[in-house]
């Protein structure tokens, strides 16, 4: 470890801006501006020939180079590639992140010197798979990923911050709880968090990773092409390089609109061109399902954190989105509070990484913890078992949604026949008895099982599930004292070879053509359950 280890970095990798934070000598939290002097980045990847442009550019060019441009690529994490093939060739969505933590990275070290340890923050509703592939994207971009931190947790710790929660003689001895309210571009989450003096501790959390201002901005736009479509019979959205045009249009009404009352949204295509004029309440009827998406999913969480409004201190407003009027005020109603926006709604997240990354790192040089942070999980994790009666799979859970982390938990299942050589345990995430309708985490397979085992063997199953929402399987079989720990084969990640020839390939820009292509699966599977 070099000297540069003790700058605490956290990086908000959102779904459509990315924002960097440290820690300065002071001890605040300071967002870095990035080369082009702004607070916020946006992770969009303009890909010109072998090289790749992040940022303000790169959003820029959808206007006119819209096949070559990747952005939203975090909404696709989790799978093997990106929905558009770029410069002919199938991006890992996780790489397309790298590229936009690449070039924060690069910027921030104008201003901090080199530094590789960061904080990168993830929805809380983000799945075991999403986790993992934003820690390969850390990785891909050159970082050492010190750890993973739920966004609304960041957001509550830049809170607490503020209130002075963090000192050490600060800590407030009243319970206070936040729900933290996370509209973002791409994605929207809500999360129920208590402050006990030094600890954090989530309650329950929900969200919707397809629910974001950008499901706002298509209303604007689907609205302005369909007047469009009336008058000149042409629909502008079926040409890219408009349809990126007539979409940063909208989503620049959209803003307007949170300060002013009426905008007007030019759109030419084919040598016409019209302006559409829109006011706030039209914007608004336009949207209200959206907003009454997200007035539903914050009730449920509540409900699951077994609170009501009065048990509630703040409303902590977080994400560029909730600058819409239409959203504090409905918060407002249902809450009967006025929501907090003390820290900056851009910044509270990037913010609240970095403050966690000073904490990580005070910890590594073994000074005792200032605050303690507990996450609780977002998903039900559990193994497919077959159901001795019915003998159809089902989805047994270990870990239900909403448990304080970190946890273990154990089941016992039993083998199906006598003399089992093998068995196979395969991870799922998710609500549903029926495994098709969960989320395959992977598989891991416990060969050498002893000789002569009868059926209906007890086999402990045991899960680690860290803080940070990473999870290790234990098997156990009963009458052997052996312990077996198993690594998850994942069903759609990356090997260790290829993540090393994507960080030379993105750090140094060095083409490593032959290795990008992504693997076809080749896990072995013995499955005698
Ligand atoms: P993410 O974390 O998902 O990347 P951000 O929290 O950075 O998203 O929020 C980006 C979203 O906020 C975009 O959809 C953007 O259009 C929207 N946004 C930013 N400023 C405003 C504003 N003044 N009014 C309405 N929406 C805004
Ligand atoms: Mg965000």
């Amino acid at each position: 470890m070099t000297s540069e280890s003790n700058i605490a970095v956290g990086i908000d990798l959102g779904t459509t801006y990315t924002a960097v934070a440290y820690i300065d000598d002071t001890g605040r939290p300071v967002t870095l501006v990035n080369a082009e002097g702004d607070l916020v980045t946006p992770s969009v990847v303009l890909f010109e020939g072998q090289h790749a442009v992040v940022g303000k550019e790169a959003l820029k060019a959808l206007s006119t180079e819209a096949d070559h441009v990747a952005q939203c690529a975090k909404r696709e994490l989790g799978e093997r590639v990106f929905h558009k093939v770029l410069e002919g060739r199938q991006f890992p969505p996780e790489a397309l992140e790298a590229f936009v933590l690449n070039k924060v990275r690069q910027d921030a070290s104008r201003h901090i010197g080199d530094f590789r340890q960061v904080v990168i923050t993830v929805p809380a509703y983000f799945d075991e798979v999403r986790r993992k592939a934003t820690q390969d994207a850390g990785y891909m971009a050159g970082f050492d990923v010190l750890d993973i931190i739920n966004e609304p947790t960041a957001a509550a710790i830049a809170h607490g911050f503020i209130k002075g929660y963090l000192n050490r003689d600060g800590a407030s001895n009243e319970l206070r709880r936040l729900l933290v309210y996370d509209l973002g571009g791409g994605t929207f989450d809500v999360t129920v968090m208590e402050i006990n003096a030094h600890d954090f501790v989530a309650l329950a959390t929900d969200g919707d990773v397809q629910l974001g201002g950008q499901d706002w901005d298509m209303r604007l736009v689907d609205y302005v092409a369909e007047e469009f479509k009336k008058t000149y019979d042409l629909d502008p959205r079926e040409e890219p390089n408009t349809a990126g045009r007539l979409w940063r249009e909208c989503e620049d009404a959209k803003r307007t609109l949170s300060a002013r009352g009426k905008v007007s949204i030019s759109c030419d295509y084919k040598s016409q061109a019209m302006r559409v004029e829109i006011t706030r309440e039209k914007f608004e009827e336009l949207t209200h399902d959206l907003l009454d998406r997200t007035k539903f999913t914050t009730k449920q969480t509540l409900q699951a954190a077994g609170l009501t409004w009065k048990d509630v201190d703040y409303v902590l407003l977080v994400g560029g989105s909730t600058r819409m009027p239409m959203v504090s005020r409905m918060l407002r109603e249902l809450t009967g509070k006025d929501p907090d926006a003390s820290v900056s709604v851009d910044e509270a997240v990037a913010h609240g990484a970095a403050l966690h990354a000073s904490i990580i790192l005070a910890r590594l040089r073994g000074e005792s913890p200032v605050i303690n942070v507990r996450n609780v999980n977002s998903h039900s994790l559990g193994v497919v078992a077959s159901d001795p009666r019915t003998m159809r799979r089902r989805n047994a859970i270990l870990i239900p949604r909403n448990t304080t982390l970190p946890v273990t938990a154990k089941r016992v299942f039993r083998t199906q026949k006598e003399n089992q050589k093998s068995i196979l345990v395969q991870i799922v995430e998710g609500e549903s008895a029926s495994p098709e309708d969960c989320s395959q985490i992977g598989k891991c397979v416990v060969r050498n099982l002893p000789a002569q085992l009868p059926a209906q063997t007890p086999i402990d199953v045991r899960f680690a599930y860290q803080d940070n929402g990473r999870l290790t399987v234990h098997v156990s079989v009963a009458g052997t004292s052996r312990e077996l720990k198993h690594e998850i084969a994942r069903d759609n990640s990356i090997s260790q070879e290829q993540l090393d020839a994507w960080r030379l390939f993105i750090t140094g820009h060095q083409l490593a053509d032959a290795q990008l292509q992504a693997d076809d699966d080749d896990t072995a599977t013995i499955d005698e359950l």
